[in-house]
């Protein structure tokens, strides 16, 4: 089976789980783990912020700093297609009592203006805005790529405001090596941020939440309450220190490939659109005449391909570690054969 449904799917290289072998490791709880220590102040220093926290996932990341940020009856300002509405269970509301206030963007991303008119606060009947989320890339437009400039118009907006701001940097490593430009320039201006290591670094587990010394101390905090307080953290540190050495400059190769999928699979009949590739997720929709979404993705199943169906015409591809573009060509060959080859 190929599989391209989500980086989450990328089986840990040999390398990769030796790095945790020989990893030194102690209590993280009362901060004598000396290797997540270190991962941590790289991070912290990665993302220009004071301060990082280890923890499990990507979520853990997101509802943390949802419930560090926000009281409860406030409003999270967010773009319809973003994680934390979709794929959290819930969890704003659940956790920290958290209304979601839903722009509609432009590929994932909204602009000052959008969030000037969004921000509520003042009039006795409003909710308040408590924060403002968005994904650097936007995960459901595609892996796109927000701009610097629009980031720090949307920041400035929020600070202006006095309106906390969170990045959810699942994919921030993609934009970085998309663009060029560094973690910390794109973050600059928001109260905090995470990245993800089992995302586009493939690593099993893990991931750094980033901000100010007194949020994180907050952070810390709930992420006991939860449960989050992994002891010795020291073995997955060491495989995320190990990827950040050795697996960021691969990312470009899966934005090839992803690249290459969007140019051939534009051009089979069928399609009737791909989303522009940023970098590493493909969105194809399909006519609508044609077979739907769960069909075709059952039918490349068939094939030895997973992908996802996200919505009734359209699919997500992801390229990460581990694929190659033999595959890639296979998944295009067999994709057309679904479409146009007629039974006979
Ligand atoms: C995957 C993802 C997350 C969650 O990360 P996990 O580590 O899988 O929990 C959050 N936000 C976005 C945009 C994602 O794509």
């Amino acid at each position: 089976m190929h599989n391209f449904y989500t980086e989450a799917f990328a089986e840990p290289t040999k390398a990769l789980r030796e790095a945790s072998t020989h990893a030194e490791v102690g209590n993280s709880l009362t901060n004598d783990d000396p290797t997540t220590r270190a991962l941590l102040e790289r991070v912290a220093a990665f993302l220009g912020k004071e301060a990082a926290l280890f923890m499990c996932s990507g979520t853990m990341c997101n509802e943390v700093a949802i419930r560090a940020h926000v009281q409860p009856g406030q409003e999270i300002i967010c773009e319809r297609s973003s994680h934390i509405i979709n794929f959290e269970v819930g969890a704003p509301a659940a956790l920290s009592g958290a209304m979601i206030h839903a722009i509609d963007g432009t590929r994932g991303m909204f602009t000052a203006d959008q969030t000037r008119s969004a921000i509520r606060s003042g009039n006795p009947y409003y909710p308040d805005t408590g924060l403002i989320i968005f994904e650097q890339t936007a995960n459901m437009a595609g892996g796109a790529v927000w701009p610097l400039e629009q980031l720090r118009q949307v920041a400035d907006v929020a600070n202006q405001h006095g309106i906390k701001t969170h990045m959810d940097g699942a994919r921030l490593i993609n934009a970085v090596v998309a663009t060029g430009v560094e973690a910390a320039e794109m973050a600059k201006g928001y109260d905090s941020v995470f990245m993800d290591f089992c995302k586009a670094l493939g690593c099993p587990a893990g991931a750094v939440l980033a901000g100010p010394n007194e949020f994180i101390a907050r952070a810390w905090r709930i992420r006991q309450m939860i449960g989050g307080g992994i002891r010795r953290t020291g073995m997955m540190a060491a495989m995320c220190n190990y990827a950040l050495d050795q697996h960021v400059d691969r990312i470009a190769e899966d934005h090839a490939l992803a690249k290459y999928l969007e140019e051939s699979i534009a051009n089979i009949r069928g399609v009737s659109g791909v989303l522009p590739v940023d970098t590493n997720i493909v969105m194809v929709d399909f006519d609508s005449a044609g077979p739907n979404a769960a069909t075709i993705v059952a039918k490349l199943r068939d094939e030895g391909f997973i992908v996802g169906a996200f919505g009734p015409h359209r699919i997500r591809i992801v390229t990460f570690l581990g694929q190659s573009l033999t595959a890639g060509e296979q998944l295009c060959v067999a994709l057309d054969k679904i479409l146009n080859e007629q039974p006979c």
